[in-house]
């Protein structure tokens, strides 16, 4: 089966969804095409910062999300034995220091405006699995196979690669990225929230393992360990109490809670942290966004937000030439001139952030600080 299109995004995470509900909303024909069969899975990036939810009410979208989705987060608090030791505030009253939106919600509420729209065709459980290139070797479209195991393909003008940080879309392109390890892994987990918890996030270090607890919107508490890098295999061999051990010590209030909900290996998720960057961003025919063209670590939240910031500069970028009915030569080199500075200096923020991490402790302060000061 053959489909044709203007505009086919591979990925249908924060990225490939916020353009492609940007881009239908402006009368594109667009298809977006994403290997799950639902949208938004559990272990993700979940905390707008400032510059995300920018993005979202610049475009009126944040008011589509479900009102009980949507979690404003009061402080992040530094703990050392079991008190909080340096505390971050919102710059100003009402402020916040990340806002919590499920990805499923987030992604849900762009999807659904997105269908509001006959020019947008959604494939869930597709995988993109090659490129077409024309005569001039020019990106043409992409090979995807269905759930069914059955194979399509689909002709566009341009294929926007938002396939995360194991792009496929980059690797069928044949585009370059170096890759750095960060020197740990993180494990991951979710309980209920306990009684009377608060919307914040925790930070310690216990036991000399660092330890980072989010709220949750809907009422839950995410849990991360950070573990030697290509530890967990080892780990795993080892009673997995040791690490819930640690996260009781170190927050108690969350005792009947991480009893009752960690009862396995199994309740931990594994993220192999790496960030990486693609040599270029587009090809004739073809761009990168997110985590695709720059992987980010979970330090500092960026990801989500650099992620929602490419739908965002490319949809400008491409509006133009919409608007000009000039569909053929699109100009994808300007994404990357817009953005990559940006990018690659958060990333070099991450690396400082991280070794700075234990500095938090040591200058403890007994005066409050805000976000804008850190
Ligand atoms: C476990 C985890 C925790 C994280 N924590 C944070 C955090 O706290 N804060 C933060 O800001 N960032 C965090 N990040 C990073 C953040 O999630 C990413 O930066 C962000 O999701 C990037 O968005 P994206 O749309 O570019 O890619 P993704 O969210 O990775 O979306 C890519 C989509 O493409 C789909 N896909 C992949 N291959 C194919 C294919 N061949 N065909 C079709 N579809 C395909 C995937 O299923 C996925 O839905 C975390 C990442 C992970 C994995």
């Amino acid at each position: 089966m053959e489909r044709q299109t203007e505009i086919c995004i591979a990925g249908g995470g924060p990225a490939g969804t916020l353009l492609a509900c940007l881009l239908a909303r402006r009368g594109a024909n667009v298809i977006l095409i994403e290997k799950q069969p639902v949208p938004g899975p559990s272990f993700r990036g979940e905390i707008l910062n400032g510059d995300g939810e920018g993005v979202l009410r610049k475009h009126g979208l944040l008011e589509r999300i479900a009102p009980e989705a949507v979690l404003p987060l009061v402080r992040l608090e530094y703990w050392e034995n079991r008190r909080v030791v340096k505390t971050i505030l919102p710059d100003k009253e009402g402020g916040n220091v990340g806002v919590h939106i499920p990805q499923a919600d987030l992604l849900r509420a762009l999807l659904d405006e997105a269908g509001g729209y006959p020019n947008f065709t959604y494939l869930p459980g597709t995988t993109v699995r090659g490129l077409l290139k024309d005569e001039a070797g020019r990106c043409a479209g992409v090979r995807v196979q269905r759930a069914d195991g059955s194979k399509e393909e689909i002709r566009s003008a341009l294929v926007v690669g938002a396939d995360g940080r194991y792009s496929s879309v980059r690797r069928h392109a044949g585009i370059p990225a170096s890759t750095q390890g960060h020197g740990y892994d993180l494990l991951w987990a979710r309980i209920p929230a306990p009684e009377g918890w608060e919307p914040v996030m925790c930070s310690t270090i216990q036991s000399g393992q660092q330890l980072h607890l989010f709220t949750q919107a809907r009422g839950f508490v995410q849990i991360g360990w950070n573990i030697a890098e290509d530890s967990y295999g080892e780990l795993r061999k080892r009673p997995f109490e040791e690490l819930t051990r640690t996260l009781i010590e170190a927050f108690p209030k969350l005792a009947p809670s991480v009893r009752e909900h960690i009862r396995s290996w199994k309740d931990f998720v594994l993220l192999d942290i790496f960030s990486s960057r693609s040599e270029s961003w587009a090809q004739p025919g073809l761009v990168l966004i997110g985590d695709a063209a720059h992987t980010m670590t979970p330090t500092g939240a960026f990801g989500l937000n650099e992620a929602l910031r490419d739908a965002d500069v490319l949809y400008e970028e491409l509006l133009e030439c919409l608007e000009r009915r000039q569909r053929t030569e699109l100009p994808l080199e300007r994404l990357e001139q817009r953005r990559r500075a940006d990018v690659e200096r958060r990333q070099r923020e991450q690396f400082y952030m991280e070794s700075e991490y234990a500095q938090n402790f040591y200058n403890k302060t007994d005066d409050n600080i805000h976000s804008g000061d850190k």
